[in-house]
């Protein structure tokens, strides 16, 4: 199974690294020239899906082995481009793939597109019978003669059981076959999962850098929004994409505790809840006599009592985990904006 991975941005530029802060990270993944499986730890706001892209293309690039970058030109970088490399295996959960409004490949008795036409709630795991496909694909041979990759994204999405058949595999893959395994908290991986990986850290990007690279992207103010996504870039564009401005991001909790849903745009539902999360952590904090993280502390009015505060916040953690699906979304924007606003008042009903 090949997929594109890219799918919002369109095709990008494929010499220019698409984020200059990846530079430093991508330049130690070549370094590791011999590791066959790798493990890259890093947040999506800060780029991990355009580095995994870009450790891939730099694996599967057929130009001579110097070249720093992958060289945008070969027929493995082309076919790379347009999605359908033969020796790239995604293992992608159906849940991430559908979000990126990639298609579901088509699985054993029809059992996928059976998630893609909206009768089974698509998964948020990558399933045992499908990492068992991964490994068999592996034993097979090099369709261009080169390296096969297998990536795997989120590593996290691996449950117990796949993940435990994977281990062999990355022990000791066949001749030419390397893995790489991406991870916003790899402390919920397998030890084993762990120990088997080079562990490749991405961090944030200097405040200053992710600032210049916001206004390239056309945002005038972005230091609000920067803040607002704990410095990390590609939120920050992503907030902006969904119609909100330093003003606006501002203007949120107001809104919010005044029921007025229009306010809050385009935002997906995975989205809206993080920004209701973060309502409630500064009302918290405010509570507590500190300063606000997320907020001005001019745009929030103190909460009523941070007891219920704190229980609609463990609430909505509890939410966040489980709003995958938009069903029903709009009744459940209304119910979560009016929790909101009441354990702002100091009532909260479970
Ligand atoms: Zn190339």
């Amino acid at each position: 199974m090949v997929v594109k991975v890219s799918a919002a941005a369109g095709t990008p530029d494929p010499v220019a690294t698409p984020l200059p802060w990846l530079d430093p990270v991508l330049a130690r993944a070549q370094a590791l020239a011999h590791a066959h499986a790798l493990l890259l730890h890093g947040a999506l706001g800060d780029g991990l899906v355009e580095c995994a892209q870009r450790i891939v293309s730099q694996w599967l690039c057929e130009a001579p082995p110097q070249r720093s970058s992958p060289c945008g030109e070969c027929e493995s970088c082309r076919l790379l481009a347009g999605g359908v490399h033969p020796d790239l295996f995604c293992l992608l959960p159906e849940e991430w793939l559908l979000r990126q409004g990639l298609p579901l490949p088509d699985g054993a008795a029809g059992e996928r597109s059976d998630a893609a036409g909206g009768k089974r709630k698509p998964s948020r795991q990558i399933r045992i019978g499908e990492v068992r496909a991964a490994i068999d694909w592996t034993a097979r041979t090099s369709s261009r003669g080169g390296a096969k990759v297998v990536l795997v994204h989120p590593a996290t999405a691996m449950n117990l059981q796949s993940a435990s058949a994977l281990l062999k595999t990355l022990e000791e893959p066949p001749a030419g076959v390397r893995l790489l395994l991406t991870a916003a908290e790899p402390a919920r991986l397998l030890p084993t999962v762990r120990s088997r990986c080079q562990v490749l850290r991405l961090t944030p990007p200097a405040p200053a850098v992710a600032m210049d690279w916001l206004r390239a992207q056309g945002l005038a103010e972005p230091a609000t929004l920067l803040a607002a996504c704990s410095g990390r870039p590609l939120d920050a564009r992503d907030l902006a994409a969904a119609g909100l401005d330093a003003a606006r991001w501002q203007a949120l909790p107001a809104a919010v505790l005044q029921r007025q849903p229009g306010a809050l745009g385009s935002l997906p539902l995975p989205t809206l809840i993080d920004v209701l999360q973060k309502i409630c952590h500064d009302g918290l904090i405010l509570a507590a006599g500190a300063s606000p993280r997320f907020f001005p502390e001019a745009a929030l009015a103190a909460p009523a009592a941070s007891e219920a505060l704190a229980l609609w916040s463990r609430e909505l953690a509890r939410i966040a985990r489980h709003a995958d699906h938009p069903w029903h979304e709009g009744l459940l924007v209304d119910s979560l904006l009016a929790r909101t606003a009441s354990a702002w008042q100091g009532r909260f009903d479970p």
